[in-house]
């Protein structure tokens, strides 16, 4: 057990946060279902020498189900609702893995999990380039200049030439890629890469555990003889044609273009045979951004200013069956994270003893001593803290960049049981406050307890779910939902009588959030486009004002 941060002298303090944030690799991978994230994530944990055997992550999972009746749900579904952290060191670096809903399904948290995150990794299926859900995160992550990696998984059997897929990548998402490593091709077999960085050849020999084990690896330089007796001849002038290409092509590589998200560093590799991963984790810890500044009011807050800062980016109910409390995921930004601490929550005021702050590991629970900027925490919370909120030490700093994402369904919620409105009402509020839910009404001035029912929005159908689920196992209130229809919001700025006018117009529906903000749904994304063409008078907006 470490000393709580009063105990520790303000120099060696100050020592620790320095190089303890330093060595913090904090990122997140973006993919669509399929594309490997899950085996990619438990080939990283094996290099991380957190699991031995590979498979035990799958296998974790499904016995945990068994055990927690939140998790019915998923289990239901056969998919993962929350998002945990996984923790794991290599070469000296702290490595945080924000794991993020894999399903189809998703909802805000997915994207909200990006904002915890200093660099994303995109995972690409090598026949599949880039697709939609890939195209969403990314966006999230480019619009806000996120460092991003790029990884095309699954080369152990054909896909696109090498080639055609960076160049339809660029094309489609308008970023560059720069290959670190190259992939090694021998009569269409992947037989290992090229490190562009350390100019290496890598040869990878297939296992017999089916990638459960780390991968035999052959290195050295084009012509040193290892590499000249293990790989064919043939293989090699193939790559080396290649190389050309690429250094004719592409020049050094430019790190600032990609700490500023506009070129993305990329590596070919299969996260089932491990061929190509630990190469990619190696380069990985070297060039991922270590946490940086905060844009925050007034200020950037530096990592290693010795007075802790963090941000509640999610909050999750009911993990676990036995603890029915709520943990609120806590992003570390500055200073250091210690048992017993006493924070400001910002928003309010109001001071927070830190009792008991918890690591988040794979979804059990454990305590923690210590956290440092880039860490995740979970705090056990009974309903004080709300996504977005800011926890600091000794300041008054707010962290002003965790937007809300508009909701791309909307239903009128509807209670079964009328006796029980005023649970589901209070449901809602919390839901609401929380961030689980966006809650909109019909009318104006309506509030949650009175006039007709509430309309909720949510970025994907399984927030819905969830969103009823916990109505009836938390408030007691039983809900069905009655989709309606629309979509496609825009908050919209200008004269009240052209607003009503507009929302009252066919394909379209007038509502109003939580805090009174006039904002329409349109039908259809044609509808969405002929309005704002049209209506001149109107502003419209992509989000809340
Ligand atoms: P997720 O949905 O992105 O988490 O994808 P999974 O990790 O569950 O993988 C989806 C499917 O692709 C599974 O059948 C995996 O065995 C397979 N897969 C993952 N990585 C590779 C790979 O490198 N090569 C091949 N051939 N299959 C892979």
């Amino acid at each position: 057990m470490t000393a709580p941060t009063e105990l520790l002298a303000p120099a060696v303090l100050a020592e620790r946060v320095g190089t303890e944030g330093a060595r913090r690799r904090t990122f997140a991978i973006i993919s669509h279902p399929d594309a490997g994230k899950t085996t990619l994530t438990e080939k990283l944990l094996l290099y991380g020498g957190a699991i031995h055997l590979a498979g035990s992550v799958k296998a974790r999972r499904a016995a945990r189900h068994a055990t927690s009746d939140w998790m019915k749900l998923e289990q239901e579904r056969g998919i993962s609702v929350t998002s945990s952290v996984l923790q794991f060191d290599y070469e000296g670096f702290k490595v945080n893995l924000l794991d993020t809903p894999g399903h189809a399904d998703f909802s805000e948290d997915t994207y909200r999990t990006l904002i915890a995150a200093d660099s994303a990794v995109m995972l690409l299926d090598n026949r599949r380039g880039v697709e939609e859900r890939t195209r969403q995160l990314f966006e999230v992550c480019h619009k806000r200049r996120t460092p991003i990696f790029t990884f095309v998984n699954k080369c152990d059997r054909p896909g696109m030439d090498p080639l055609q897929l960076l160049d339809d990548v660029e094309r489609d998402l308008g970023i560059s890629l720069w290959p670190v490593t190259w992939p090694i091709f021998d009569m269409d077999r992947f037989v290992g890469v090229y490190d562009r960085l350390t100019k290496h050849v890598l040869l990878f020999e297939r296992g017999e555990h089916h990638g459960a084990e780390e991968v035999a690896t052959i290195e050295g330089g084009l012509d040193s003889p290892e590499i000249l007796s293990h790989a064919s001849e043939g293989a090699l002038a193939h790559l080396r044609e290649e190389l050309e290409l690429l250094d004719v092509g592409l020049g050094d590589f430019d790190r600032d273009a990609f700490v500023a998200g506009q070129l993305s560093p990329t590596f070919f590799g299969s996260a089932l045979t491990n061929f190509g991963v630990e190469p990619f984790l190696r380069e990985f810890v070297q060039l991922a951004p270590a946490p940086a500044p905060r844009p925050a009011t007034d200020d950037l807050v530096e990592p290693n200013d010795p007075r802790f800062t963090g941000f509640v980016f999610k909050i999750q109910a009911n993990m676990d069956p036995k603890h029915r409390d709520r943990m609120a995921f806590v992003r570390v930004c500055s200073g250091r994270y210690a048992a017993g601490m006493e924070v400001k929550l910002v928003r309010t005021g109001k001071t927070l003893r830190l009792a008991a702050p918890q690591s988040v590991m794979a979804r059990e629970r454990s305590a923690v001593d210590e956290a440092f900027p880039g860490d995740v925490v979970g705090i056990v919370d009974k309903g004080t803290l709300r996504i977005g909120d800011t926890l600091a030490e000794e300041r008054d700093v707010v962290f002003g960049d965790i937007p809300r994402f508009p909701p791309e369904h909307f239903s009128r919620v509807l209670a079964t049981d009328p006796m029980r409105r005023k649970q589901l009402d209070t449901g809602l509020k919390q839901l609401s406050e929380e961030g689980a839910a966006q809650v909109f009404f019909t009318e104006p001035d309506a509030k949650l307890g009175s006039g007709p029912s509430p309309i909720v929005g949510a970025v994907g159908q399984l927030q819905f779910d969830v969103m009823l689920f916990r109505l009836e196992s938390e408030y007691g209130a039983p809900a069905k939902l009655e989709s309606l229809g629309y979509g496609h919001p825009r908050w919209v700025v200008g004269p009240k009588a052209d607003i009503e006018r507009v929302g009252s117009g066919h394909g379209r529906l007038l509502v109003y959030d939580v805090k009174g903000n006039p904002l329409i749904l349109f039908a259809d994304r044609w509808a969405m486009r002929s309005t704002l063409d049209r209506e001149t008078a109107i502003e419209f907006r992509d989000s809340a004002p």
